[in-house]
C-alpha cells in the first residue's frame, strides 16, 4: 500500500473537470504527486469561449487560455503533460499507457503509475454521416485547434454564407457570432424546433428573435448529403429536397461521452451511456474516479441517471473527485438539474429542471404557470420584458422545472429557481424568498415571486390555470383585453368585456357555464377570473400566459 505522502494521482484530461480535480487535490494533499495527461496542446482552456473568439467578441485568443502548464507547476507543483494521450488503463498494475507526441512530431509510448486515477476525457462531438465526405470547409467546434481551423479558413477563403447544423446552445452561439461577422447564416435542425430541451413555445420565442436578424432557420429537416467541388462543400441537400448553397459548415449536433478508456478497462458504464460513478465520483473501481461530460449524473426531481455535458457540473465534480482522491473523504456530489443558459442576439434563454416533454414521457403529472414581467421596475428606464414558466407538482407545489426567455435578468431568475430546486423547494418557498430590490435591479415583487404567486393561486383554486393551447370550443370565453389588443391578436368567439367593465357587466355572463378568462399575459385575466369566482360562477379558469403565449401555440 502507498503511504499518504507519496500518493500518485494521475488525471486524464486537463480542462474543466480534470484541472479542477488537480487543483483541489493539491490543496488537500501537499505531498501527493499529481500529473495531468492531456492529449491536446493546451490545458484549462475556455471551451465555452470558443464561439466568441470566432466572432471577435473575445478579441484576444490568449484570454481563452485560463491556466498554462507553467502556472500549474509554479503555483501548484502539478505536472502537466500536453500531447500525451492515454490509450489504455491497466488496473491490475495500476498504470496507464500513454502515446506522447514529441516536439519533433514522433510518437513515444510511455507508462505512468497511479494510486488514484481520475478520468476527465470529456465528450466528443457527434459527426453526422455527411461529414464522412471530409470537405475542407466543414468544421466541428469543440477544441482550440477546431476554432483555429475555422478562423484559418475564414482568413484564406471568401465566406459569405455559413450553414450551422444543429440548433443547440453551441449552434446558436455560433450563429450569433457568424452574424456578427456580417455573414449570412442558415441554421438547420433535424428536430421540429430549436433548443430541443426547451418547451416548444419558449423555443419559438427564441427562434423569432433569431429570424428577426435575418438568419434562416430550417427545422424538421436534416442535411442528407453535400455537393463537393475540389474537396469543398458548395451546397447541402436537405431531407426535404431543398438545396442550400454554402461556403462553410459548422456541425454542432451534439456530443457523446468518451467512455472507451473506461469500458476497455472493464469499468461499469451506465444505462444512459456514461461512466457509472458513486456520490464521490468513484467508478466501479474505487481507485478510479470519473468526472465531467464522460459520466452519468444523478438528476434532481426524478433521481434518474443521465448525461449532463455542462461545464459547471464538470467543475464541481472535479473538485469532489480531487478532494476524495487526495484524502479519502469529501462532500458528496449533489444532483444536477440541467441548468443552462444561452445568449443569442439580444435574447437570453435559460432553463432548469425538467421540461414538459420529459415530465409527460415519465408520466409525471404537473401544473404550469407562465408569466410575463419586466427584469426590473417597469418605470425605471430600460426595463425589458421576460416570460417565465414554472412547472410544479399538485398538491405539494414542489418545483419540477422552469424556463425563461427575455433579456437581462433571465439568468438571475433561473438561478434563483435552480437554487430553490437544489434545496428541494416548493412554489410556497419561492414566494417567501427575500430578494434584493431597488428599481434598477428588480421589482418589489420579483418575477420569481409573481410566478410563485400565480402557481399558488392555481394550487389553491383561486382560480385555476388552464394551458395556453386549451381547446376553447364550447366554453364561455371572456376576453378582458382592450379593443386595440383584440384587433392585434384576435380571439374568435370570445365575449369582449374589458377588465374594468367586468364589475358592472358580469351579469351578462352565464354563471353556470365553464368559463375561461383571457387577457394578453394572464395578469388581468386573473383579476377578471377572481371576480367571477367571487360572484358565484361555478367553474372559472385563467388562461396562463394569455394571448401572447397562446398565439405562439399556433403553427
Ligand atoms: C464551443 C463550446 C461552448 C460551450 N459552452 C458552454 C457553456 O456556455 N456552458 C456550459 O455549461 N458548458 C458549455 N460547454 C460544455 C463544457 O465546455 C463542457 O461541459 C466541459 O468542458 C466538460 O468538461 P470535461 O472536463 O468533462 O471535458 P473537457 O473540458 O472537454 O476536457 C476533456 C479533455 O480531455 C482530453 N482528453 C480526452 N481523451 C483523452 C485521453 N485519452 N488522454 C488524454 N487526454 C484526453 C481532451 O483533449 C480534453 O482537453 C461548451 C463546450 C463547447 C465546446
Amino acid at each position: 500500500m502507498e503511504s499518504a505522502d507519496s500518493l500518485k494521482i494521475v488525471i486524464v484530461g486537463g480542462v474543466a473537470g480534470g484541472a479542477s480535480a488537480a487543483a483541489r487535490a493539491r490543496r488537500i494533499n501537499a505531498s501527493a504527486e499529481i500529473t495531468i495527461l492531456e492529449k491536446g496542446p493546451a490545458v484549462s482552456f475556455a471551451n465555452c469561449g470558443l464561439p466568441y473568439h470566432i466572432g471577435g467578441e473575445i478579441a484576444d485568443r490568449n484570454k481563452l487560455l485560463v491556466a498554462t502548464p507553467e502556472l500549474f507547476w509554479n503555483r501548484f507543483r502539478i505536472s502537466v503533460k500536453t500531447l500525451h494521450e492515454v490509450i489504455k488503463i491497466d488496473r491490475e498494475l495500476q498504470i496507464v499507457h500513454v502515446r506522447a507526441t514529441l516536439p519533433d512530431g514522433n510518437a513515444q509510448d510511455l507508462t505512468f503509475p497511479y494510486d488514484r486515477l481520475i478520468l476527465a476525457p470529456g465528450a466528443e462531438p457527434v459527426r453526422p454521416p455527411f461529414a464522412a465526405t471530409f470537405p475542407k470547409n466543414a468544421f466541428q467546434l469543440w477544441t482550440l485547434p477546431d476554432m483555429d481551423n475555422v478562423l484559418a479558413y475564414l482568413k484564406t477563403h471568401p465566406v459569405t454564407r455559413v450553414m450551422v447544423v444543429g440548433a443547440g446552445f453551441v449552434g446558436l452561439e455560433v450563429v450569433e457570432q457568424f452574424h456578427r461577422l456580417g455573414i449570412q447564416v442558415d441554421l438547420v435542425e433535424r428536430n421540429p424546433q430549436i433548443l430541443t430541451r426547451m418547451d416548444p413555445i419558449f423555443a419559438k420565442m427564441v427562434a423569432r428573435v433569431i429570424e428577426s436578424h435575418g438568419v434562416r432557420i430550417m427545422t424538421g429537416v436534416s442535411v442528407e448529403s453535400l455537393e463537393i467541388e475540389n474537396g469543398t462543400a458548395v451546397a447541402a441537400r436537405l431531407s426535404n429536397g431543398d438545396r442550400v448553397e454554402t461556403d462553410l459548415i459548422v456541425m454542432g449536433i451534439g456530443v457523446r461521452p468518451r467512455t472507451a478508456l473506461a469500458s476497455n478497462a472493464g469499468l461499469a458504464i451506465g444505462s444512459a451511456g456514461g461512466i457509472a460513478v458513486n456520490e464521490f465520483l468513484q467508478t466501479s473501481d474505487p481507485n478510479i474516479y470519473a468526472v465531467g461530460d464522460c459520466i452519468e449524473y444523478t438528476y434532481g426531481v426524478t433521481g434518474e441517471k443521465g448525461l449532463n455535458p455542462l461545464a459547471g457540473a464538470a467543475n464541481r465534480a472535479g473538485r469532489i473527485a480531487g478532494h476524495h482522491a487526495a484524502s479519502g473523504d469529501a462532500e458528496m456530489m449533489g444532483p444536477v438539474f440541467g441548468t443552462s443558459i444561452v445568449r443569442v442576439f439580444d435574447c437570453t434563454a435559460a432553463m432548469t429542471g425538467m421540461p414538459e416533454k420529459q415530465l409527460t414521457q415519465r408520466g409525471i403529472e404537473f401544473r404550469t404557470a407562465i408569466i410575463q414581467a419586466t427584469n426590473h421596475a417597469s418605470y425605471f428606464p430600460g426595463a425589458i420584458s421576460m416570460h417565465l414558466k414554472i412547472l410544479y407538482d399538485d398538491p405539494s407545489g414542489q418545483i419540477l422545472g422552469a424556463q425563461a426567455v427575455g433579456g437581462e435578468g433571465v439568468d438571475k431568475r433561473i438561478d434563483i429557481i435552480a437554487t430553490a430546486m437544489q434545496l428541494g423547494g416548493t412554489v410556497y418557498d419561492l414566494a417567501k424568498i427575500d430578494l434584493a430590490y431597488a428599481p434598477p435591479y428588480g421589482s418589489a415583487k420579483d418575477p420569481v415571486h409573481i410566478a410563485a404567486f400565480v402557481a399558488i393561486n392555481d394550487l389553491q383554486h383561486a382560480p385555476r390555470l388552464t394551458l395556453p393551447d386549451t381547446d376553447l370550443s364550447g366554453l364561455q370565453v371572456v376576453d378582458v383585453r382592450t379593443e386595440k389588443e383584440r384587433q392585434l391578436l384576435p380571439l374568435p368567439n370570445a365575449i369582449p368585456i374589458g377588465v374594468d367593465e367586468l364589475p358592472s357587466r358580469w351579469t351578462e355572463l352565464d354563471s353556470n357555464r365553464k368559463t375561461v378568462v383571457v387577457c394578453h399575459s394572464g395578469k388581468r385575466s386573473h383579476v377578471g377570473a377572481s371576480r367571477l369566482v367571487s360572484s358565484g360562477f361555478k367553474e372559472v379558469l385563467n388562461l396562463t400566459g394569455g394571448m401572447s403565449i397562446r398565439s405562439l401555440t399556433k403553427p
